[in-house]
């Protein structure tokens, strides 16, 4: 019985039509790879790295890092594994960094906007995961709270810079889609970027306005707010223009409606935490990709993130 359930698990994400749709699982520690694996997790579409830095008195050495993404890349054993770059800032305080006190940090110095300030946060890690790189598996980097093409440019050329100093291979560069101004942009991003990942979490709360911790507004900080809609349809547009794969790693897309819409937006990678997984490839499988299409063109002119939520069971 077990094994019939991990052989139904493991099946491809592929609609009625045969669009395929890449599974990850949203990770940070070789541990979870197993679970995430068990669960019909195709790899790691979200490896958070604040983890290394929340949980300890001090910032790791490259050596630390390098070790632990090495255990990352042989847990996943040739399957894809996306690292994202330290997002610091905003509901992720390191109080061992002294970083200056903000008035409103989720508009603050965080993620790549401190990685541009603090080399010596930035290139430790770029070193460790180049050095992990040149163990094969499969590797690709990317870079959150990106707001204009500047940032990435100059964070692609220091790790260029940090890959020919390793003679490590190239590895793609990815960022992920959460301020959205960088939804906006897509297009002009898709030049320097070799992927997305829509962080809908980030994304929600900078479009609708709604700190994503205040539990007075949780109801209202929906996702599948047409608005939030908007936004991924553009990034989806922008990726296309240039050939770019799409992924959406917020929570949305571990909720089995949510993923659905998605791909009927057009992405083609969803990552959620592991538990997610089954429920989320049981959705894709059953459904049709072109009426998921028909079902986003919809819930794009809803009103309401509840008239999207009405949607749910019509074609999905
Ligand atoms: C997001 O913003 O949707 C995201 C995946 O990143 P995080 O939740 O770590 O900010
Ligand atoms: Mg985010």
């Amino acid at each position: 019985q077990r094994a019939a359930q991990e052989a139904e698990r493991s099946r491809p994400a592929v609609t009625t039509d045969g669009c395929s749709i890449a599974i990850g699982a949203n990770i940070n520690q070789p541990e979870q790879a197993p679970f995430a694996l068990a669960q019909g997790g195709e790899g790691v579409g979200l490896m958070r790295t604040e983890f290394l830095f929340l949980e300890r008195g001090d910032s790791p050495s490259e050596d630390e890092q390098f070790a632990i993404y090495r255990a990352m890349i042989d847990a996943l054993d040739g399957r894809p594994l996306i690292v994202r770059a330290l997002d610091i800032g905003g509901d992720k305080q390191v109080p061992h960094l002294d970083l200056p006190r903000e008035e409103n940090p989720f508009l603050g110095v965080r993620g790549a906007r401190l990685l541009l300030r603090r080399p010596d946060l930035l290139d430790p890690q770029l070193r460790a995961l180049y050095r992990a790189a040149k163990l094969g598996g499969d590797l690709s980097i990317m870079f959150p709270m990106i707001t204009s093409a500047s940032e990435l440019i100059t964070l692609r050329d220091r790790c260029d810079e940090i890959r020919v100093a390793l003679d490590a291979p190239q590895v793609p560069i990815g960022i992920m889609i959460e301020v959205p101004a960088a939804a906006v942009q897509a297009q002009a991003l898709a030049a320097h970027a070799d992927f997305f990942s829509i962080g809908t979490n980030d994304l929600t709360q900078y479009a609708l306005a709604i700190d994503r911790q205040n539990p007075e507004l949780a109801s209202e900080a929906d996702s599948l707010h047409p608005a939030v809609l908007r936004l991924i349809a553009m990034t989806v547009e922008g990726a296309r223009s240039h050939n770019r794969w799409v992924g959406v790693c917020g929570g949305i897309a571990g909720d089995p409606f949510g993923a659905a819409l998605l791909v009927g937006l057009g992405v083609d990678e969803l990552s959620m935490t592991p538990r997610d997984i089954p429920a989320v490839k049981a959705r894709i499988r059953a459904a049709d990709r072109t009426a998921l299409a028909t079902l986003a063109a919809r819930a794009l002119a809803a009103e309401s993130a509840a008239d999207v939520r009405a949607l749910d069971g019509e074609g999905a």
